[in-house]
């Protein structure tokens, strides 16, 4: 008896084990590729290295190449030209030798024989603004292009160059091996764009009232380009849309401007006596003690007296940045300046704000306290503030990013009115972009071709960043608001993207030229994919303890994504390739429903699933060993009396069975569910995700149960589980709270949920 107790037992197991064997038949067709969600990434993933190791940390021969410039920059107010001169000196850190140093000049993405605006293939659009519309139909292309006049050596002899576009090879005279450096100069000259009619992330605005410009300057010098373990020389021409990818380096500028300008950018400002006022210093020493408010350095009324002269003389300020990865500035007549000092960690730095008087009053009252707010976020997530200051700077139509410095959008009406959105979009747009400095200007990614490492993990922070600030500062929210009305993070708010038109969604593994839903690809998504990895599938206190490591291990270094990937698996010990690859490899959405529920009693008369088995084997009723027999509601073998006693009367065999194996004290301890339930789920969605199920009873109570993503392993497409309950199961909700970006919450639910049709919506609305 007891060894056909043990075949049988072993026959059973064999068989739920035949269905994966069928499959694995299926999928051993010629060019079959293993499709298992649950695979390792190990086709999309290159292979750890000396540079970058599989726990991915930097490797024990990890490289990364400096830059460093000294650059006499000027503006020319009146014809609005900028010209300079710069010296880059260029270390070779990494271990190949270099024939030739590539250099981008973005700025001739202005210039007159752009190809640019030749790959764009959308035709007539049928509503423009009006500034695109002038731009493109109606005035004469800009020359907004670099001209070059000598790239030279240090010894002043002119060095052979190649322009392609937006790169410039510059040949070196002899080799550059490894760990050595080579400086260079170049000298060159551009016309300032309108930033505002022509578009751009750099350019002035211009003010016809009083005829002054708001300079906000970037990507104004030729850059050195990366050359790295993971690209070489990063070739991706610049097309407009996709961002930078620069080496750290150390900045020594001097900037001349009128002398009735006052000006702000990257680095420490190094003559300050010379270019304040004493009046403006006393501010300034004021302002470094407060805490809690800004300080003005140059009042509105400086300001509106100053827009109405013009200045011949010259200024020149001095600025010297240590270890940043770029360099912008903002400089005009017509700015209004504060500041206040923030904690950050054991120092103190200084959150800044330039604006001109059409910023009012919503600028002074909360473009520093929104930098200061940010700081604090940030460092929490990833690492102490490691600069002396944070600037944000009022530019119309503005959200943009520089080390220390950044550029962003919402004016009030001329009479100063403003609504929630402007108010909403200026502070999350300030959060946004000093968040940047984090990603990507100190944990450097390549933003040309990863603009999710930059938009995605910025705006995933700025939502954290933007709860704080409401909790912070709950005198900024309106009324009736008790929390910070956040625009992304959240699940529900990609539903409509993740399950939209498939035509128009990219993985979020996409360069950000080639995408449609730029916004939502680059910025919703990943921001959403991180945060339900940290709310929903890691949990905050293991999600946030390996972002910290991810952003401390590559603080002033260049990361990849598979450099977080894998540091999120090393720190947390959870294996998520499943997660990168549905949600960052692929456009498959998230779609799970409760298909149907089967409630079953305990009996001891042997059922008909029972004797088919045995059947099936060639046994009898009598050759099993005890068994319990559980009979489903509303089957022909139901019989309604079973559902009347307790487990244990409902079967005999169990009852025995207990009575036999175990002792007074132990059957005492025993459970006694009452009732059984077959529940299943099906996942008309492609992503695997954790199933989360509330369940409601009898008395009103309810429970969640969260089944791990793992659930789905052995069938991607319906799994089942049994469930033991005292109580009676009313309904059944999967994704209760909106947790998962589920796209189709009318099949969560059991009993389904009666759906109100459109016309009863109506009829409601109508009587409201
Ligand atoms: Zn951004």
């Amino acid at each position: 008896m007891k060894k056909l107790k043990y075949l049988f037992l072993s026959i059973v197991f064999v068989s739920t084990s035949m269905y994966a064997q069928d499959q694995e038949k299926k999928d051993r067709k010629p060019g079959h590729v293993n499709q298992n969600k649950f695979k390792q990434l190990y086709d999309e993933f290159s292979t750890p290295n000396m540079f970058r190791s599989a726990s991915g940390a930097p490797g024990p021969s990890y490289y990364q190449q400096q830059a460093d410039y000294k650059m006499d920059i000027e503006i020319d107010d009146i014809n609005a030209k900028l010209s300079g001169f710069e010296t880059i000196t260029y270390t070779n850190n990494s271990p190949d030798n270099l024939n030739y140093l590539w250099v981008q000049l973005d700025q001739n993405m202005r210039a007159k024989d752009s190809k640019t605006p030749l790959i764009q293939g959308g035709g007539i659009t049928p509503a423009q603004r009006t500034s695109s519309f002038t731009s493109t139909y109606m005035t004469e292309g800009f020359d907004g292009g670099f001209n070059i006049e000598e790239v030279k050596d240090i010894n002043g002899k002119p060095l052979q160059h190649m322009i392609n576009r937006t790169m410039m090879r510059v040949e070196l005279p002899q080799v550059l091996k490894s760990g050595e450096q080579f400086s260079f100069s170049i000298k060159w000259w551009y016309n300032i764009n309108d930033h505002v009619n022509g578009r751009g992330r750099s350019g002035y605005e211009l003010f016809p009232e009083d005829g002054n410009r708001n300079y906000i300057i970037a990507q104004f010098f030729p850059r050195m380009a990366v050359y790295s373990d993971v690209e070489g020389w990063q070739n991706s021409q610049f097309w407009g849309r996709d961002e930078f990818a620069l080496p750290f380096g150390n900045y020594e500028v001097n900037i001349t401007v009128p002398a009735d300008h006052i000006l702000d950018g990257t680095g420490k400002l190094t003559n300050r006596k010379e270019v304040f006022t004493k009046t403006m210093m006393k501010r300034y020493e004021q302002a470094k003690k407060s805490y809690d408010e800004p300080v003005v350095i140059v009042t509105q009324a400086e300001a509106e007296a100053a827009e109405k002269g013009h200045s011949d003389k010259k200024k020149t300020w001095k600025l010297y940045a240590e270890n940043v990865r770029d360099f912008g500035f903002a400089t005009s007549r017509r700015y209004i300046w504060d500041m206040m000092a923030v904690k950050i960690g054991d120092k103190d730095v200084m959150a800044v704000s330039l604006y001109p008087k059409e910023g009012n009053p919503l600028w002074e009252s909360w473009s520093t306290k929104a930098v200061a707010s940010t700081l604090k976020s940030f460092s929490r997530m990833t690492f102490d503030y490691p600069y002396h200051k944070a600037i944000s700077v009022h530019a119309k139509q503005q959200g943009m990013e520089y080390p220390m410095i950044c550029w962003n959008y919402g004016r009030p009406d001329k009479d100063g009115n403003y609504s929630d959105r402007t108010k909403f979009g200026m502070m999350s747009v300030i959060i946004h972009e000093v968040g940047h400095n984090f990603f990507p200007m100190i944990i450097n990614s390549d933003e040309r071709q990863w603009i999710w490492m930059d938009e995605g993990f910025t705006t995933f922070v700025q939502y954290v960043a933007e709860q704080d600030f409401g909790q912070w500062y709950p005198e900024a929210l309106s009324s009736g608001q008790d929390k910070y009305p956040s625009r992304r993070g959240p699940a529900e708010k990609i539903v409509n993207y993740m399950g939209g038109d498939q035509d128009y969604i990219s993985p979020i593994m996409s360069k950000g030229l080639n995408v449609h839903q730029f916004g939502n690809n680059a910025y919703g998504k990943p921001a959403t994919a991180l945060n339900i990895l940290r709310e929903t599938v890691m949990g905050p206190e293991l999600f946030d303890y390996a972002l910290r490591e991810y952003a401390q291990r590559w603080m002033f270094k260049h990361p990849t994504p598979e450099d977080f990937f894998r540091t999120m698996e090393d720190a947390s010990a959870m294996d998520l390739d499943w997660y990168w690859r549905g949600w960052f490899y692929t456009t498959d959405y998230v779609d799970i429903a409760v298909k149907g529920v089967k409630k079953y009693y305990v009996s001891s008369t042997p059922n008909e699933y029972a004797k088919n088995l045995a059947k099936r084997y060639g046994m009898t009723l009598e050759d099993f060993p005890p068994m319990v027999y559980l009979v489903e509601e509303g089957s022909d073998e139901y019989d309604a009396k079973m559902k009347e006693g307790s487990l244990l009367e409902n079967s005999s065999t169990l009852k025995e069975y207990v009575m036999d194996n175990f002792n007074e004290e132990e059957r005492k301890n025993l459970k006694e569910p009452k009732y059984f339930y077959n529940v299943t789920f099906e996942k008309p969605g492609g992503l695997v995700m954790p199933i989360i199920v509330e369940y409601t009873y009898a008395d009103g109570t309810s429970k969640t149960e969260t089944y791990p993503a793992q659930i789905w392993r052995l069938n991607d497409n319906e799994v089942s589980k049994s469930v033991a309950s005292e109580l009676e199961i009313v309904s059944i909700k999967v994704d209760p709270n909106l947790e998962t970006a589920d796209i189709d919450t009318s099949n969560n639910s059991w009993p389904k949920e009666i759906k109100q049709s459109e016309f009863d919506k109506f009829k409601n609305e109508v009587k409201n």
